[in-house]
């Protein structure tokens, strides 16, 4: 399968890492879009969050345990979460992510 997120688990592209264990990895947007950008994404291939089933569901509260600990490592605790589904909201990596968007005031308007 050709997944960009899942080459950048296998390392065979690089990534800026921000952590790591062995149910997800989280590293920094290649075009930032706030002073903090991270992803975050599980090692298991996931196409979206519209993929998310009673089977592979507890990578995903996995996950959102391991932000709260890269938020406080950062040294932030506001942010904005935010994870693209399919075409209409500009889903350009088939591979499930989140983004960790922080360190300035967000816009009101999320869309
Ligand atoms: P989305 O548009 O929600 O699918 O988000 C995909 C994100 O992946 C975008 O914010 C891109 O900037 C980011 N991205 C694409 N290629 C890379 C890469 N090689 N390393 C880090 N981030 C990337």
């Amino acid at each position: 399968m050709d997944c960009l997120f899942c080459s950048i688990i296998k390392g065979d592209i690089p990534s800026t890492k921000v952590y790591e264990d062995e149910f997800c990895l989280a590293f920094r947007d290649i075009a930032p879009q706030a002073p903090v950008h991270i992803l975050i994404i599980p090692k298991a291939h996931i196409a979206s969050a519209n993929e998310i089933t009673a089977e592979n569901s507890a990578v995903v509260a996995h996950i959102f345990e391991v932000i709260p600990k890269i938020a406080e490592k950062e040294g932030f605790s506001s942010y904005r979460l935010i994870s693209n589904i399919g075409e209409d909201a500009c889903q350009s990596v088939k591979h499930l992510h989140f983004h960790i968007l922080a360190g300035r005031k967000m816009a009101e308007q999320m869309a």
